[in-house]
């Protein structure tokens, strides 16, 4: 029997955020599905609006509720990473904070809002709007780690990283570890970047959205068309336990000498920075250990202590 499909928008930290919630006719969990924390990260905002759109055609068990842009201060601003009205990155915020800026209440609306109650969290990104990107799924440790595992590799993507608290941790505050630690399995997938709508990444998040209807027991295999995606081998995805972020010392030209996905070892070059009239060298970058760059900054422009490279390694 086909779902029942309501869109509305809910008052988040006083903005209307668009939501299509679709119930299925059997009772089952509750997920909820993130695009646009980060507001140009357009590939996982495209996938969710289609996906959505689609699950009213289908059998459902449960409820999904599905969010295609989060963060409408940024996208409306095009602004990669941080709300203009605050400079924060929202997915540094959570699990958010009432009484605070524009970034710590959106957060907080979020979170208490759509996150609590859920049964499970998919937040969909990419690479923001200067990031190319290999995809890749991430969780965070937890009470329900096992079963954002199982999430994650259902996501069918090639790499998963498992983040725990220490020093192999890249970043706090985000949807996930805000959930890990609420007991809600939860896990963030990217796929795409550099500000397009490529439509392969589009399909690898559909895909990958579908599996995890399946994974839930949500939904029957096969009810979906997945349009050509990138696949993970059947051996299954790269687990990796460490997410290293490299940044510059000084400001300049940034020219990676790798690509996403490139297998590197420790000690070899992956990129340089060198100053604006090219004649000098400010910086050569190499790998601090064996790894994959999960993400790398595609613009040459970086600021001192910039952003230029996220590894991933075991
Ligand atoms: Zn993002």
């Amino acid at each position: 029997m086909p779902s029942t499909l309501r869109r509305y928008e809910l008052d988040l930290a006083g903005l209307g955020v668009p939501v299509v919630e679709v119930t299925g006719a059997a009772g089952g969990p509750t997920l909820t599905v993130l695009a646009g924390v980060h507001g140009c990260e357009y590939a996982p905002m495209a996938a969710v609006r289609q996906w959505s759109a689609s699950l009213a055609a289908r059998d459902l068990r449960g409820v999904v509720r599905a969010v295609p842009v989060l963060n409408l201060p940024a996208f409306r601003a095009r602004s990669p990473f941080v709300l203009p009205e605050d400079g924060k990155n929202l997915n540094r915020c959570f699990p958010g904070d009432p009484a605070g800026t524009l970034a710590d209440r959106l957060a907080h609306a979020a979170f208490s809002q759509l996150i609590m109650g859920s049964d499970a969290l998919i937040d969909v990104h990419a690479g923001d709007l200067p990031e190319a990107l290999e995809p890749f799924a991430l969780y965070d440790t937890g009470v329900s780690e096992d079963q954002a595992l199982d999430l994650a590799v259902a996501y069918g993507l090639g790499y998963v990283i498992r983040q725990a608290p220490g020093p192999g941790r890249a970043v706090a505050g985000s949807t996930s570890a805000a959930a890990a630690a609420a007991g809600i399995p939860a896990i963030i997938a990217e796929a795409g970047g550099c500000g397009l709508v490529e439509p392969a990444a589009v399909a690898t998040h559909v895909r990958g959205l579908n599996a995890v209807l399946v994974a839930l027991g949500m939904a029957d295999p096969g009810q979906d068309q997945a349009g050509p995606a990138t696949r993970v081998p059947d051996a299954g995805p790269v687990t990796l336990s460490q997410f290293i972020w490299l940044r510059c010392d000084h400001a300049g030209w940034w020219e990676p000498a790798v690509t996403p996905g490139e297998s590197v070892r420790a000690g070899q070059l992956i990129g340089t920075v060198t100053s604006l009239d090219g004649a000098r060298t400010l910086q050569a970058i190499t790998a601090p250990t064996d790894g994959v760059p999960m993400f790398i900054t595609s613009s040459p422009a970086v600021d001192a202590d910039g952003l230029l490279l996220g590894l991933g390694a075991r």
